[in-house]
């Protein structure tokens, strides 16, 4: 596998696979979020720097039958262009002929940007035929999209065969890798990830292949009370997945069996309903009573899951431990959002998993502390799950 600095960019005009998926407002269509965008940049700078052209490939959104106004990419040039300092091309269709003869043209140090190559249904079908017409628009490609890495897409696996020479990562999706691997494989003990968020079933797999790699895991949010429930405790009108308990047993068992110490939350805040104007108590969890809920963990597990943290060396953060958008449930993501910072502060290598873990630690203002935010959800989840992410694999090999 070549590297993106071992390839001679001038002259080339290199397509980039990145995930510009940013959402946008819905009344005026300003990008809300930018981060996504950002990431990419030092791998469009780097070609552009070394004398290459560059054409972006990205999804947006998820199109259900071709074109949608609401999910063009034309929607974000301004941002794109903005935040490169440079006036970017569009390209209306992905594929048609007037986006082969645009990408000819393409001088060194110029962009253009690819419609939502999602508006094909042939992209999420994994078409080679597709990808192969998307291979026509340069010399080389780089992978850049760490959030679409799970997906066997066209543009982002398929895409990869059409280049056996001059196919490379680009640098996000390399900082993406290298410190995933790190954790997984490499990660200094004691080693302890934090799984949160609603659902035990989105969580399983990931806690499953952690009992053979973690020291601690500790489990919060709503998917605690699936497990609180699996030990006898009661959790009222928790959200809870019973068919799932049999699991959660199955989990607690080969913990026991690995070594593995799993930390559930001791109390927890209960409301009388979902809202945020709900009335709020605590209790412990495994005596929330009939009409109340646990949205948040309590005091005592704050305390207790932050001792486990300044102890460990090595920390991933998958998921929050309550319902954090609401602020009187938040205090407990909080308060673990600032136990990671200090740990990390202390030298501990801390990855924070997509989604709502990297919300929570730019809510709280954390992102300076941590070692490292993740731009996958998916990608990430299905890494630490054990799986080969297709996007990967296609460079890899
Ligand atoms: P996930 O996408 O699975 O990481 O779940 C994140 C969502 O879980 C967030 O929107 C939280 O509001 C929600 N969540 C966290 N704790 C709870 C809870 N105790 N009850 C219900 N939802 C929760």
């Amino acid at each position: 596998m070549i590297t993106i600095n071992d390839y001679d960019f001038k002259g080339k005009k290199a397509i980039i696979r990145v995930d510009f998926n940013v959402p946008l407002d819905k009344l005026t269509s300003n990008v809300l979020d930018d981060k996504r965008i950002r990431a990419a940049l030092p791998t469009i700078k780097y070609v552009l720097g070394n004398g290459g052209a560059v054409i972006l490939m990205s999804h947006f959104g998820r199109p259900k039958n071709g074109p949608e106004q609401q999910y063009s990419l034309k929607n974000i040039l301004p941002c794109i262009s903005e935040l490169l300092e440079l006036t970017v091309q569009f390209a209306s269709d992905c594929i048609c002929d007037e986006a082969i003869r645009q990408s000819k043209s393409l001088q060194p140090g110029e962009v253009l940007v690819l419609e939502n190559v999602r508006f094909y249904k042939e992209e999420t079908e994994g078409s080679i035929e597709f990808a192969q017409k998307l291979s026509r628009l340069g010399d080389c490609f780089i992978n850049d999209a760490f959030g679409a890495a799970h997906r066997a897409h066209a543009s982002t696996t398929q895409i990869a065969s059409f280049f056996p020479a001059a196919k490379m990562m680009g640098f996000l999706m390399k900082a993406e890798i290298e410190n995933a691997h790190k954790v997984l494989t490499n990660g200094k003990k004691p080693f302890t990830a934090i799984i949160g968020g609603a659902k035990v079933s989105d969580k399983i797999l990931i806690v499953e292949n952690l009992l053979s790699i973690a020291d601690h895991i500790i489990i919060g949010g709503g998917m605690a009370y699936t497990f609180i429930k699996a030990l006898g405790g009661n959790i009222g009108n928790s959200i809870c997945e019973v068919e799932r308990i049999p699991t959660c047993l199955a989990i607690i068992e080969k913990a026991k069996l690995n070594g593995v110490e799993i930390h559930l939350p001791l109390d927890s805040v209960i409301a009388d309903e979902f809202s945020p104007t709900a009335k709020v108590t605590n209790c412990l969890s495994n005596q929330i009573p009939d009409g109340w809920m646990g949205l948040d963990i309590g005091e005592k597990s704050c305390l207790e899951f932050q001792q486990v943290l300044s102890k460990s060396m090595t920390i991933l953060w998958n998921g929050p431990m309550g319902v954090f958008e609401l602020e009187p449930f938040s205090e407990g993501t909080k308060s673990i959002a600032t136990a990671v910072a200090s740990a990390t502060n202390n030298g501990t290598f801390s990855l924070i998993g997509g989604g709502d873990s990297a919300a929570a630690i730019l809510k709280f203002g954390f992102e300076d502390e941590v070692s490292y935010i993740s731009t996958g959800g998916g990608a990430l989840l299905e890494y630490f799950e054990g799986k080969e992410l297709p996007g990967v694999i296609a460079i890899q090999n």
